[in-house]
């Protein structure tokens, strides 16, 4: 029988929900799952190359690897660079303080810096509205140590997906969510524009046959609950 393909995708290092490493090293989560139940239902294999989102972002467009999947947010601007597949997940952006921040919102942002994370559509967001409320930035390249430079002090708010943020609070983390989302937008897999249009067939296909089938809902019960 004919072989099957062999992919090679890249993820976050870390972005719970959707992407993280367990104690065991694997990566599990919305995305990680999906991934999985797609390439069984779609019959091909890939090999997972976890890395920062710029560098993923880079790598698919370099050709250095096939696809990413890593609650990638469609926008326009990105729609030039990569196909995308059907929309799976609906996400905005929030900005988030410490507990006891005296930060409320964006209008006391004047003079202070705040954390994004390099490439996002939370660090376009971030700089977009930075002028109107006279703020800087300080880019990091993954979640985790953004989250951990605003609990030290160093900056006073990170911009970050919702659902996301909310999760890595609810996990734990030491701050809290001080905005309404913005910027509201969908989670989509990616590959380079004109490329790899078997494998974008292949996910949006299994993509159709999970949510159907009722996989896909299990899949986004299994880490943020029924009614999510
Ligand atoms: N959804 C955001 C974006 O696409 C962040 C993705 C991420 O950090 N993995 O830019």
């Amino acid at each position: 029988h004919a072989a099957t393909p062999n992919y090679t995708i890249t993820t976050d290092t870390t972005f719970p929900p959707f992407e993280f490493q367990t104690d065991k090293g694997d990566y599990r989560g919305i995305d990680m799952d999906m991934l999985k139940e797609i390439s069984k239902r779609e019959n091909f294999t890939y090999k997972l190359k976890p890395m920062s989102f710029n560098a993923g972002v880079q790598a698919v467009q370099a050709g250095q690897v096939d696809g990413i999947v890593a609650g990638m947010s469609i926008t326009d601007e990105r729609k030039k660079m990569f196909d995308f597949g059907t929309p799976y997940y609906k996400s905005g952006i929030v900005m988030a303080t410490t507990d006891k921040s005296k930060i409320k919102g964006l209008s006391d942002l004047k003079g202070k810096t705040v954390a994004a994370k390099t490439g996002s559509a939370g660090a376009d967001y971030a700089r977009e509205i930075s002028k109107k409320y006279g703020f800087k930035i300080t880019y990091f390249n993954d979640s985790n140590t953004m989250y951990n430079d605003v609990a030290i002090g160093n900056t006073v708010a990170a911009f970050e997906d919702q659902p996301v943020m909310a999760y890595a609070i609810k996990q734990g983390t030491k701050l809290k969510i001080v905005t309404d989302p913005a910027k509201g937008n969908w989670y989509g897999f990616g590959v380079k524009k004109g490329a790899n249009t078997e494998l974008l067939k292949k996910f949006n296909t299994g993509y159709a046959a999970i949510v159907k089938d009722g996989t896909y809902d299990k899949i986004v019960n299994r880490y943020l609950g029924k009614g999510s």
